[in-house]
């Protein structure tokens, strides 16, 4: 259950402004101009926390009235999620390489994720989260077996990890989602 937290909360944050943490959005675009606070308005007054938070959604922000983005945090993250892709890749290649002479360090990966699986199994149960539970312990328990069994093609396994990260996807729009959800604009602007 979460805490109750009334409006009157004894509690004062030292930080804590009279009202919410508010900002002023200015389109790049349409150069239309917004008042914007934080969606889960903030508790007893702007925090610097909330100010942070404002300041970190804003540069996500979507425009409400044209749809445009600031054209650079958009370049930025997209230049980011490649090179982050590319190093994923370019290690999984270099383990696939590695594999051909040994073929139990195929095993790496399989046990990385069998490892992260047992970690988040409780919490995933809590959620009834059958799907991932089951389709993972299928996934790394066949990287497992196929490694075992046929130690001469375990090269395949760390492959197969490249070619889902290089599989072409669409760009998950995180954090300009959250960054909508998260904020609330007001009427535009004179
Ligand atoms: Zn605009």
């Amino acid at each position: 259950m979460p805490p109750d937290v009334s409006a009157d909360h004894p509690d004062h944050d030292p930080n804590a402004e009279a009202g919410p943490a508010t900002a002023t959005f200015e389109c790049a675009a349409c150069h239309e101009r917004r008042r914007v606070a934080l969606t889960k308005g903030s508790v007893g007054g702007g925090t610097r926390s909330d100010r942070l938070a404002l300041q970190h959604h804003l540069e996500y922000a979507t425009c409400p009235s044209c749809g445009a983005r600031n054209a650079a945090v958009v370049a930025e993250r997209a230049r980011t999620r490649t090179r982050d892709r590319l190093m994923f890749a370019g290690g999984y290649a270099a383990l696939a390489l590695l594999a051909v002479v040994v073929p139990m360090i195929a095993l790496l990966p399989p046990a990385y994720g069998l490892l992260l699986w047992a970690l988040t199994l409780r919490t995933r149960w809590r959620r009834r989260m059958w799907l991932p539970i089951v389709g993972e312990a299928v996934l790394f328990g066949t990287m497992v077996a196929w490694v075992i069994e046929m130690p001469r093609y375990a090269y395949a396994v760390p492959v197969s990890v490249v070619a889902m990260v290089l599989w072409p996807r669409s760009d998950i729009d995180e954090p300009f989602t959250t960054a909508t959800a998260q904020l609330t604009f007001g009427d535009p602007l004179p």
